[in-house]
C-alpha cells in the first residue's frame, strides 16, 4: 500500500495538469496505487499503469537553438512506383512505404551516452541493457520553475524527496520534473531564449549530480528540459559530472507528471548505432 501523501501527489500532479500537446500516448489503465518496492519491476501488476515517456517529433520540434531540425523524406509509397531504392525502382508500383530520415542525435526524447561529453565515455550501442531499466525517482521542482526558468536541482531537493520518500533505490534513474515538457507546442517558449540568445531552462546543479554519483547509486539522470544543465550554464557541469562518471542522461522526457515520486519503473529504448554519442529513445514507465 502507498501512503496517502503519496496518493494526494500522484492525484493532485495528474489532476494539474490535463492537456499535453504533441507528446506521445498517456497512461490508459486505471491508476491503481503505485507500487513501493525499490525495485525495477518487470511489467505493471494488474491494474497498473503504462505512460509514455516520449515525444511525437515532427519537422518544427524544438531543437537545440542551431542544430538542424528533423527531417523526414519518403523513399518508397504503396503504389506509386516512385521507390528510389535497388529493385524497387524497378517495380511498376511500390509494394511498401518507408522514408528516409535525417536529424541530430539529440532529438526529441532522446538518450546523451557517456561519451557526448567524456573521452573515456561509452558510446550509446555500449550502455549496458541492465542499465536502462530502473527503478526512477521522479523530483518534482515544477511549482519554482513557474517563477523561476533558472531554477535547479539541488543537493537539498534529492534529502527532502529522500526524507518523503525514503532512500534512492539502488541502481536508479534521478528524474527532473519541471514541467517544462507542455512547452514543446509553444514557439520559443522551450527554448526560452532571451535576446543575448541565453536559455532560461531548469536543470540539475552540479553539486547534486556529485552528490547523486558519488553517494548515490545511479545509472543515469532524466529530464523533462532540453538538457540536464540549465539553460544558462556555460560550463555544462551536471553533463561533466553525470557523464564523466560513465552515468547516462535521457533529455526532453515527457509526461513526468503522470508518474509518482516513487515506485515507477522506467525502461530506456536506447538506440544501438555504433559509436553513436545517444539519440532518441522511445521511454515508458510503469508503476
Ligand atoms: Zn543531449
Amino acid at each position: 500500500m502507498c501512503s496517502p501523501r503519496l496518493m494526494d501527489q500522484v492525484y493532485g500532479r495528474i489532476s494539474r495538469r490535463s492537456v499535453f500537446k504533441g507528446m506521445g500516448a498517456v497512461a490508459v489503465a486505471a491508476v491503481a496505487a503505485p507500487a513501493t518496492a525499490q525495485t525495477a519491476n518487470a511489467a505493471p501488476g494488474p491494474g497498473g499503469s503504462i505512460v509514455d515517456l516520449t515525444h511525437v517529433i515532427t519537422p518544427d520540434f524544438p531543437v537545440w537553438p542551431g542544430a538542424r531540425q528533423f527531417e523526414m523524406r519518403p523513399i518508397a509509397q504503396i503504389g506509386t512506383g516512385s521507390s528510389s531504392l535497388g529493385s524497387l525502382d524497378l517495380a511498376p508500383t511500390s509494394v511498401f512505404y518507408k522514408n528516409e530520415l535525417r536529424l541530430d542525435e539529440h532529438t526529441g526524447t532522446h538518450v546523451d551516452a557517456p561519451a557526448h561529453a567524456s573521452p573515456d565515455g561509452i558510446t550509446v550501442e555500449q550502455i549496458p541493457p541492465s542499465d536502462l531499466i530502473a527503478p526512477v525517482a521522479v523530483v518534482d521542482i515544477s511549482v519554482r520553475a513557474q517563477d523561476d526558468p533558472d531554477t535547479v536541482l539541488t543537493r537539498q531537493d534529492i534529502l527532502d524527496w529522500e526524507s518523503d520518500h525514503g532512500h534512492l533505490p539502488d541502481r536508479c534513474l534521478v528524474a527532473l520534473y519541471s514541467g517544462w515538457d507542455t512547452r514543446v507546442a509553444l514557439p520559443g517558449a522551450f527554448a526560452n531564449q532571451d535576446r543575448a540568445g541565453v536559455q532560461h531552462t531548469p536543470g540539475f546543479d552540479p553539486d547534486a549530480v556529485d552528490f547523486l554519483v558519488r553517494e548515490r547509486d545511479i545509472v543515469g539522470l532524466g529530464t523533462d528540459t532540453s538538457s540536464i544543465d540549465a539553460g544558462r550554464s556555460t560550463n555544462y557541469g551536471a553533463h561533466l559530472a553525470a557523464l564523466g562518471a560513465g552515468k547516462y542522461a535521457v533529455e526532453i522526457l515527457a509526461n513526468l507528471a503522470h508518474l509518482p515520486p516513487s515506485g515507477a519503473t522506467v525502461m530506456v529504448g536506447a538506440p544501438t548505432h555504433a559509436g553513436g554519442s545517444g539519440g532518441p529513445c522511445r521511454t515508458l514507465a510503469w508503476f
